[in-house]
């Protein structure tokens, strides 16, 4: 059974042939629609929304006090320290951008990130990871090691294995030779909780659209030293206290880098996301999420001409996402048959992480099945049948020839 229902739970879509069926949505990891607990909040508070901190009426106040309790509830999910500042950002990407804007020195990064904790550092020193995480560690000390850095960057999970990082351990390192760390928690917020007082980071980018809230917004949760000593993100209204003809007195974190008219219903989603995720509790999602993600490689690690995406031998730990390769069929032709013909949604490509994919993968692109709190065993062994038939005999001949009446 699914943990918690997703606003998507009853779509049945178009197959090839004219039949409908239940749509098996494994592309959580892309965006996740969002929980029904989510949906019905943001519908309760619409009639709410209304300008926040300047409007002096009954709804301002209540949207003022939506926004902020919301950033606070973001803040205590991820174990914000009191004095950390938590920037209400548009996403995962948004919040590292805005973090490089602040770093004063070098970023040491490794090569198995996602483009979005890859290409905002501008003065971006790339480690490429080794097939151990101990030895990818010993890389990552040799690096910093060699000269200073004030920022070690890295991802709490991969969005295209799934390996998860033993972050106490990357921070430690990081702080050993005097950097900071920042972790792009876009992956494995929507899975585990993560603290990052008790886990010693410093910096933490998530995303509200991967964690089945929609209206994109995201933090940046960290240290406010940097963020209060830099540029203001965004110029605009919000951020400043002052402002003549030719001088600005600029806000601290967070409205320093919040100008402009906030995403109010955004933060109230990703705020009651979360809530939900605390009353699911962490044994049951990660039960859940484990046992899905076992069937689905069960099922799929005998399939001749499949191979999966690994890249730490010694990887313990992996949130719900599984990405293979196949030796003789095009992904991208596989990925559009689970679609056509069997109502599956799957992600084809290299995944926004190209150095990563290239090292990793013997083919061009891959194919990532992602799973969470809306999938059941039934959307597995779907999917684990649909692969298995498209492998085995092939996409069905109308598709490949485009007709048939489904239309992308
Ligand atoms: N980091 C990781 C690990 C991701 O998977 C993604 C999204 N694919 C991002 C960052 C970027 O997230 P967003 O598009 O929400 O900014």
């Amino acid at each position: 059974e699914p943990l918690a229902t997703l606003t998507d739970a009853a779509l049945d879509v178009p197959v090839l042939g004219g039949a409908r069926v239940r749509h098996v949505n494994l592309d959580l990891a892309a965006s996740a629609p969002a929980l029904d607990a989510v949906a019905r909040r943001v519908v309760d508070v619409l009639p709410w929304y209304s300008s926040v901190h300047r409007g002096s009426g009954y709804p301002s106040i209540v949207s003022t006090d939506l926004l902020e309790s919301s950033r606070d509830v973001v803040g205590r999910h991820v174990g914000a320290r009191s004095d950390d500042t938590v920037v209400i950002t548009r996403n995962t990407t948004d919040s590292l951008n805005l973090l490089a804007s602040a770093v004063p020195g070098d970023v040491v990064v490794l090569d198995i990130e996602h483009h979005a904790n890859l290409l905002p550092w501008r003065s971006r020193r790339v480690v490429v990871g080794r097939s151990t995480i101990n030895e990818t560690l010993d890389a990552l000390r040799a690096e910093l090691a060699s000269r200073p850095a004030a920022l070690l960057a890295v991802t709490a999970a991969s969005n295209v294995t799934g390996e998860v990082l033993p972050l106490e351990r990357f921070a430690a390192l990081a702080h050993e030779h005097g950097a900071r760390i920042a972790v792009d928690g876009a992956q494995f917020v929507p899975h585990r909780r993560i603290d990052i007082a008790e886990t010693g980071i410093d910096y933490l980018a998530v995303s509200g659209h991967k964690a089945y809230a929609p209206f994109g917004a995201g933090v940046l949760v960290g240290r406010r030293d940097w963020l209060d000593a830099a540029p203001a993100y965004l110029a605009g209204g919000g951020a400043v206290d002052t402002v003549t003809a030719d001088a600005v007195s600029w806000k601290r974190s967070p409205e320093r880098h919040e100008a402009g008219t906030p995403n109010v219903l955004g933060i109230v989603a990703f705020a009651a996301a979360l809530v939900e995720f605390e009353s699911l509790g962490e044994e049951r999602r990660g039960a859940h999420e484990r046992a899905l993600r076992e069937r689905l490689l069960t099922g799929i690690r005998s399939l001749d001409g499949v191979r999966v995406l690994g890249g730490f031998d010694d990887a313990t730990d992996a949130v719900g996402i599984v990405t293979i390769e196949l030796t003789s069929l095009s992904v991208g032709l596989v990925a559009a048959a689970l679609a056509a013909e069997h109502g599956i949604a799957v992600r084809a490509g290299r995944f926004c992480a190209h150095p990563f994919f290239d090292r990793i993968a013997t083919r061009r692109n891959g194919l990532r099945a992602s799973i969470g709190l809306g999938t059941s065993s039934d959307d597995v062994d779907r999917f684990v049948d649909a692969l298995t038939s498209i492998v085995t005999s092939g996409p069905r001949a109308e598709y490949a020839r485009g007709a048939d009446g489904w239309h992308p």
